[in-house]
């Protein structure tokens, strides 16, 4: 009879999981966020009047070539236009990058047989499409595909469609590049000719940029043969030009200096803030959570009042950073623009299909410090572009050697964790001043926001954002230096600058606190808000089970905080049980203080598990405590209680998954496969939720 009710929730689940599914959430989706587009529209360059035929687009600006991408955070984008730059060099193609949201698909059965298409495009999630790609996605893979010109799937509208795909998956993920999949499927039915292999690029395995570059070539031989293209020595090209404007004073009104948008810079920012128009917040409080030294975790308030943005307790916050000092300054040194740092640029784009991801006019130092990633991991294929570049013949063979050869380039760059100005340091001190600055636009990614899981509850403080982030400072095997991490560095000199405290860094890190012109002045943060699906039940009395270690407890302190304020107001609250792992209970239980406040709000309903993998003589960890609790988790399950995971993506997320599956089965009697599957049926039907990085 047990299993009965467990099958019958599954059932329902289901049934709505599959509702959900068609619609695509659609009935409930939040609204959509404008980010989704990637930031390519930095400078606000307005999409409006814009045609959206692609045939009609290709045709007036002459080019044979589209590199569609659907991408989140800027890889897709950046391979999209890696390609567009090397069909356009290496085989003459008339190359264009196009976001996939810019066009429609309707009239694709009229693209014409002696061009082709590129779709580069990443999956987010549960196997889902980046927010740009939705359409397209729906569009191709939905029940009918409706085109224009009223040809049924049945005619095989797209047989003169050639295309090229690639995807950017994650292996840690159910759903595998199921994007890219997906979507070649449906081409290949529509009657579309498929040229090479659709590539899969592993973010999970660490191997993305190796399967790119792995991929691309027999791709290229492939497309040469069926466009009858002929390979020449590649000769770079710039996509921008970058002039510089001696007239102008950097500390005129019209000059970028870091401002993400006109209205930022005019000093007339207003809302709607969104993912293409941070609103500059104030950060109300700052403090640490961490006892120990070296290890730095940061607890923050950020207040939204006043600004028209809203959240809802497990959205996120998008932070958008600014690079330290010291690696602008290293940067500046590597490609000898030191000394015109200040300089104005204008920066426009050569071809008309180019967006500049910039907003100009700039200067140096503000491209660097504020819109370009320049800490990033370097890209092997980027570097080569460098060699034609190099100060001296010896750096030149050694930077062809690193292009060339991939277990060299791992030894001396990758495992080492340079970003790509301390990779030219290692190779020489000479500096690069040969290297046009639209090369570096377009191999490196914009400066992108860093998300957080909002940790409080919009119930309880509907104006001030809480975020719980750990500070990114690793010192890696065999590397030489340590690692830091852009955004959390940063966060964490606005808590020492707030607090009054010394200077934050033992590495000698500094930033630009006040943000250009000032703007940033008394502690304030450039952010946006992105709603999420990640979302505690409407009923308050249905139990929850949350399994977050580390900072993945981020979002439950907002659920427990929640959910405390309704016990306080005398609301019947279901059982709360949280798993919480960290390494020792003295040092890095964070929160802890306030759990126990929470704990007298709520009494039994609210249970904490903790597991401290470095306490006891053997490493425990939160799965190993839901093991043991496997009779209090089925239990709960029964009464229909909704599971939520939060954190790391490769090890934990994935064992807890497995562990829940091991535990159905185990507690109802059934095959090992059908707990599995079970845990399927809950995350399709959202009763399931994960919320991991
Ligand atoms: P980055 O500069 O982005 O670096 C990240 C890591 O990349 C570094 O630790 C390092 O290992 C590696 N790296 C950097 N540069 C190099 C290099 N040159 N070579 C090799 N490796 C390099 N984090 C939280 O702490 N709390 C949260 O609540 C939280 N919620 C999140 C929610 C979502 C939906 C997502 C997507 C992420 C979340 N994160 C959260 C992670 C967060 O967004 C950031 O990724 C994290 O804080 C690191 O950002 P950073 O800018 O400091 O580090």
């Amino acid at each position: 009879a047990q299993l009965d009710t467990l099958d019958l929730v599954v059932l329902v689940a289901l049934l709505v999981g599959s509702v959900a599914y068609f619609t695509k959430g659609s009935y409930w989706a939040a609204p959509k966020d404008p980010y989704a587009s990637s930031a390519s529209t930095l400078n606000g360059a307005a999409k409006s009047g814009k045609t959206r035929d692609i045939v009609e687009k290709m045709d007036e600006t002459n080019k044979n070539c589209v590199i569609f991408y659907g991408s989140q955070t800027g890889t897709a984008e950046d391979y999209a236009s890696r390609l567009a730059k090397e069909g356009s060099q290496r085989f003459g193609l008339k190359t264009m990058v196009a976001d996939i949201e810019d066009y429609d698909y309707e009239n694709l059965d009229k693209f014409p047989d002696d061009k082709v298409a590129f779709f580069v495009l990443a999956t987010y999630g549960e196997g889902e499409p980046t927010d740009n790609a939705v359409e397209f996605y729906q569009f191709f893979t939905g029940e009918d595909v409706a085109f224009e010109s009223g040809a049924s799937a049945d005619d095989k509208p797209l047989s003169s469609l050639k295309y090229v795909t690639f995807g950017l998956g994650n292996n840690t993920y159910e759903h595998y590049n199921a994007m890219v999949r997906q979507v070649d499927t449906a081409l290949t039915k529509l009657g579309a000719q498929r040229i090479g292999t659709a590539g899969e690029g592993d973010d999970g395995a660490g191997t993305m940029e190796e399967d790119f570059l792995a991929w691309k070539e027999p791709m290229w031989a492939a497309l040469s043969d069926a466009m009858n293209l002929q390979e020449r020595e590649a000769v770079y090209e710039a996509v921008f030009s970058v002039v510089e404007d001696d007239e102008k004073s950097p500390e005129e009104e019209s000059v970028y200096l870091g401002e993400p948008t006109a209205s930022h810079r005019e000093g007339r920012a207003k809302g709607p803030f969104s993912a293409h128009n941070p609103y500059v917040a104030p950060i109300v409080e700052s403090s640490e959570l961490f006892t120990v030294k070296d290890r730095n975790c940061l607890h923050m308030e950020i207040s939204i009042a006043g600004s028209n943005l809203s959240y809802q307790t497990g959205d996120h916050i998008a932070i958008w950073p600014t690079n330290a000092g010291a690696e602008v300054d290293r940067f500046l040194q590597v490609f000898g623009i030191e000394e015109k740092r200040h300089s104005v640029i204008n920066i426009k784009g050569i071809d008309v299909t180019a967006k500049v991801p910039i907003p100009t006019p700039t200067t140096y130092d503000a491209a660097v410090r504020y819109y370009m990633e320049v800490c990033a991991p370097v890209s092997r294929q980027f570097v080569s572009t460098l060699a034609a570049f190099a100060p001296d013949e010896d750096s030149k063979t050694e930077i062809v050697r690193l292009g060339n050869d991939k277990d060299y380039f791992h030894e001396k760059i990758t495992n080492q964790c340079f970003t790509i100005a301390q990779a030219l340091q290692s190779i020489t001190f000479k500096p690069f001043t040969a290297v046009p600055f639209s090369l570096l636009i377009e191999g490196l990614n914009k400066l992108q926001p860093r998300y957080y899981s909002i940790s409080s509850s919009s119930l309880v403080q509907k104006d001030k954002i809480s975020i719980t982030a750990v500070v990114e400072s690793v010192r890696l095997p065999g590397a030489s230096h340590i690692v830091k991490g852009v955004t959390t560095n940063y966060l964490l000199a606005l808590k020492q600058k707030q607090n009054g405290d010394p200077s934050p860094d033992p590495h000698g890190l500094t930033y630009s606190i006040n943000g250009p012109r000032n703007k940033y002045d008394g502690i304030h943060v450039p952010v946006h808000v992105r709603h999420s699906n990640f979302k505690l039940p409407s009923d308050p009395s249905k139990p929850i089970i949350m399994v977050g270690p580390g900072t993945g407890v981020a979002p439950f302190r907002g659920f427990i905080q929640e959910r405390a304020a309704l016990a306080a107001k005398g609301e019947k609250v279901g059982t709360t049980l949280l798993f919480f792992g960290c390494r020792k209970s003295t040092e890095d239980f964070i929160y802890k203080d306030e759990f126990k406040t929470f704990q007298d709000q709520m009494g039994d309903s609210l249970k904490i598990i903790t597991a401290f993998s470095r306490e006891g003589s053997e490493k425990v960890y939160v799965q190993h405590r839901l093991k043991e609790n496997a009779e209090l988790v089925s239990e709960l399950l029964k009464q229909k209680a909704n599971f939520y995971v939060c954190g790391d993506a490769a090890n934990m997320a994935r064992e807890v998954n497995l562990v829940l599956g091991h535990i159905i089965a185990q507690q109802r009697g059934l095959p090992a496969e059908k707990g599995e599957e079970m845990v399927k049926h809950m995350r399709s039907s959202g009763s399931y939720q994960e919320d991991v990085w």
